[in-house]
């Protein structure tokens, strides 16, 4: 999610054995590419590639070829276009599944976990986390105002993702919609130079987060209503 130090051993092996890598962005995954000398031919795949884009990926794999996924940074399908890659691979392959436990024939998906930004926050948020909800990003428009009103009583830590140009409305919205006095968590930028983890209410955080100074990506986690730092 932005220090290239957390890729693991395991995400380059695979990278430099595959026969080809789908990017979502080929000029940023280049800087991963040459930080660990990989050399794999590189194709995109992004939010605005077409289904027959996905298809011809699919076909390849199908027809014998290995290749990886990997998004623009975090773990692929954590609310990026990978889904669409998966899905279609995981229909090419009508989950026979072999007495092994093995599936038998199509497209074997195998993951390899990573660092995600949600995840991150969570294990550096300091609030409850043995039970969380993750909404990726909430919708601009219809529904926004229910989901955020949904969040008044709940009693575990629920997560989102929102860009950076959204941010100060949110903090605004979870004052309206929630509380102003609910305990959040703001992590910013994690794992790179810039990393902030801001923990308080959402009033001190409007306080704390000016438009002005508002810049990288962001994390929200607001905590259960009845917790407090
Ligand atoms: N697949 C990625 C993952 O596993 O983290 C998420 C992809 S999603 C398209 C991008 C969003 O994730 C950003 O808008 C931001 O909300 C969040 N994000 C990604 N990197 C982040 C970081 N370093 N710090 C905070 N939030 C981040």
């Amino acid at each position: 999610i932005g220090n290239l130090s957390d890729m693991t051993y395991r995400a380059v092996e695979t990278l430099k054995s595959v026969d080809f890598v789908v990017a979502e962005d080929t000029r940023h995954s280049r800087i991963l590419f040459d930080r660990y000398e990989i050399k794999t031919q590189m194709l995109s795949f992004h939010a605005r590639s077409s289904e027959r884009k996905a298809e011809e990926i699919i076909d390849r794999i199908a027809k014998g070829e290995t290749a990886a996924y990997i998004s623009d940074a975090g773990t692929p399908c954590i609310s990026d276009p990978g889904f669409k890659l998966t899905n279609l691979a995981a229909r090419h392959n009508p989950n026979k599944s072999l007495p092994s436990g093995r599936s038998g024939g199509g497209i074997t998906i195998i993951p390899i976990p990573g660092p995600s930004a949600v995840t991150t926050l969570l294990s550096g948020s300091g609030f409850p986390s043995d039970k969380f909800t993750f909404l990726g990003f909430l919708p601009h428009k219809k529904g926004r105002q229910t989901i955020l009103k949904s969040l008044v009583e709940i009693d575990h830590s629920v997560l989102f993702y929102e860009s950076v140009h959204r941010f100060p409305k949110l903090l605004k919205e979870l004052s309206e919609f929630v509380d102003p006095n609910r305990t959040i968590c703001v992590g910013r930028e994690l794992t790179k130079m810039h990393e902030e983890i801001y923990r308080g209410t959402v009033a001190q955080a409007q306080d704390h987060f000016t438009v002005e100074n508002t810049r990288g990506e962001f994390v929200v986690m607001v905590a259960p209503s009845n917790f407090k730092i």
